[in-house]
């Protein structure tokens, strides 16, 4: 027999099997000895108060043997000659197209810009350490795209998305540890992405799809209003009929070849701001609200979202991609610019925590930009990154200035190091950030400030600017068929398309787009 329920545990309890086997004997009345096994289906932290619990949903085996689920992976066929459909990028978008693809029967042919994992690690290297941008492989670019080299947080906040248990089931299949299923908020880590998407990449060749490394896609051929083929960077026309467009939201190149060729893009308002910098140990007292996490606590998140401002001036500003024991890292795509974001391994590890702390945008703030037309909310995004260069001297250094003196207006007399490798300049982020995007943000850590003692202290640094959160730019769609609105056989997908936002969301908008581009049609259950 088995039954399920929920508790809370101390998170010492959590961590030990027989402490749970004594807990579900006395919470459920089963005789100790009738346990063969306590599995845990969901766990999360409970920190709101002062004893810390876990919150735990389990399955007790009550005199029946436990079997562990064997992982999972679709009866993957040969599709070696079967009707391609060419996939344009080998992100989570891109590579879970290609997978479905091959489950529903058809060959796909990835074309990506950037190296496979193992050889991006030495342009990851030249960035860090030499200051050199490599426009088609860096943290953005490259096999697994943005995600390969992040946290892996695998949850995604619209829930509506779609079917995030099949894509976590999927990436347990491909290596993933089976905690990512368990967890309230599972991560992955960097140290272990790049093993799973290697994993991902030998499956689909292995099933005879394609996966062409160092290949930029240029151009779009059209014939009337229908797709019919891609030109790459060293000149090859790949003919198609079916093209899925999950390029990324830092591939500038594409959004305006797409304007350029006046295939319908649209302005996107996105986030913009800093990433912050603070103590682990610190984050930990305040959310843990203890001097020392001790052994059985990760170390901790936090999540924070306020409303600044009044009246019609409102903005929201919110902690974003917050990467617990992690190192902030230069993601830019192009020379001249600086661009920042976060990444932790698999056990967060690491001395500081980091979170991209942004100023919700609106399309009136990309008036500057205007005659940019739909590329006025990208070229807004530029410009910032490209200041953010010029003031952190021309390297990939980045502007940084203490967290206080931020709020303060008031330039750091140093900063100390922090987990950014390039080095951090000591500036007045008001000459980096626009005066309203500043002052918002100095608003906001304020209020962080209220809500979380200790937050706001020169101890943290911050870093700017953080401003690829999102697509500055969205592809418009047909919601059924997910076709471009004009253009026939082509799917915008992904984030770079604005249908994401997050590798979870990326991966789930990959799969949808394969199914349409080969014409699936999902049996309805129950009629
Ligand atoms: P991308 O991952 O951007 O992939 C696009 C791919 O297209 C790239 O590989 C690129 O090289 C390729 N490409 C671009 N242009 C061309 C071209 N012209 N020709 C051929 N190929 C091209 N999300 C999370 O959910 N959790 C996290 O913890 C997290 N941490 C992150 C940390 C970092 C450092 C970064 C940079 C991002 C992080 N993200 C995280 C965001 C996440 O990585 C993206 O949301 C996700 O990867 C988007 O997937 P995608 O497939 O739509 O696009």
């Amino acid at each position: 027999m088995q039954k399920e329920f929920q508790f809370q545990v101390l998170p010492e309890e959590a961590a030990d099997q027989e402490a749970l086997y004594k807990l579900a004997s006395q919470k459920a009345y089963i005789p100790f000895s009738d346990i063969r096994h306590v599995e845990v289906l969901k766990r999360s932290i409970d920190a709101r108060q002062r004893i810390i619990k876990v919150n735990l949903t389990v399955r007790v085996y009550v005199n029946e043997d436990f079997v562990e689920t064997p992982t999972w992976l679709p009866d993957y066929p040969d599709v070696s000659s079967a009707e391609e459909v060419v996939i344009i990028g080998a992100g989570p978008a891109g590579l879970f197209a290609a997978l479905r693809c091959i489950e529903l029967g058809r060959k796909p042919i990835i074309l990506e810009r950037g190296k496979d994992v193992r050889d991006r690690r030495r342009d990851l290297k030249a960035i860090n350490i030499d200051h050199i941008v490599n426009e088609d492989s860096n943290y953005c670019f490259g096999e697994g795209g943005a995600g390969t080299y992040s946290d892996g947080k695998l949850y995604t906040r619209s829930k509506k998305r779609g079917d995030v248990q099949r894509i976590l089931k999927l990436l347990v299949g491909f290596g993933a540890t089976k905690e990512i299923l368990v967890e309230a908020h599972p991560h992955i880590g960097t140290n272990k992405l790049p093993e799973i998407i290697t994993d991902i990449r030998e499956c689909i060749l292995a099933h005879g799809g394609v996966v062409k490394f160092n290949t930029r896609v240029t151009d779009i051929l059209l014939k009337g209003d229908a797709i019919e083929g891609v030109t790459t960077a060293s000149g090859d026309i790949i003919k198609a009929k079916k093209v899925i467009l999950a390029t990324g939201h830092s591939a500038r190149d594409i959004f305006e070849l797409l304007d350029r060729k006046k295939i319908a893009i649209e302005l996107k308002p996105f986030a913009l701001g800093v990433r912050v910098e603070h103590p682990q140990s610190l984050i930990d007292t305040i959310q843990y609200k203890c001097d020392d996490r001790g052994t059985y606590l990760p170390p901790a998140p936090y999540s924070i979202v306020k409303q600044v401002g009044s009246g019609t001036n409102t903005r929201g500003v919110y902690s974003f991609c917050m990467c617990p024991g992690g190192v902030i890292a230069p993601c830019a795509t192009s020379p001249g610019e600086v661009v920042t974001n976060g990444w932790s391994p698999s056990k967060r590890d690491q001395p500081s925590a980091n979170s991209g702390i942004v100023v919700e945008l609106r399309p009136e703030d990309f008036k500057a930009f205007a005659k940019k037309g739909p590329l006025a909310a990208m070229a807004f995004q530029q410009s910032i990154e490209q200041m953010a260069w010029k003031e952190g001297g021309q390297t990939q250094r980045v502007p940084g200035q203490r967290l206080l003196d931020f709020t303060n207006g008031k330039l750091s007399a140093d900063v100390p190091e922090t987990s950014y490798k390039p080095g951090v300049t000591s500036v007045e982020l008001g000459s980096v950030l626009p005066d309203f995007i500043y002052k918002t943000l100095q608003e906001g850590f304020r209020e962080f400030g209220k809500a979380m003692k200790g937050y706001l202290t020169n101890e943290a640094v911050v870093h700017a600017p953080e401003s690829r959160t999102s697509s500055p730019v969205r592809i418009p769609r047909d919601q059924e068929t997910l076709e471009h609105i004009a253009v026939k056989g082509l799917y915008p997908c992904g984030e770079g398309a604005g249908y994401a936002g997050g590798i979870v969301s990326a991966a789930i908008d990959g799969e949808k787009c394969a199914e349409k581009a080969v014409g699936y049609v999902a049996e309805v259950v129950g009629e």
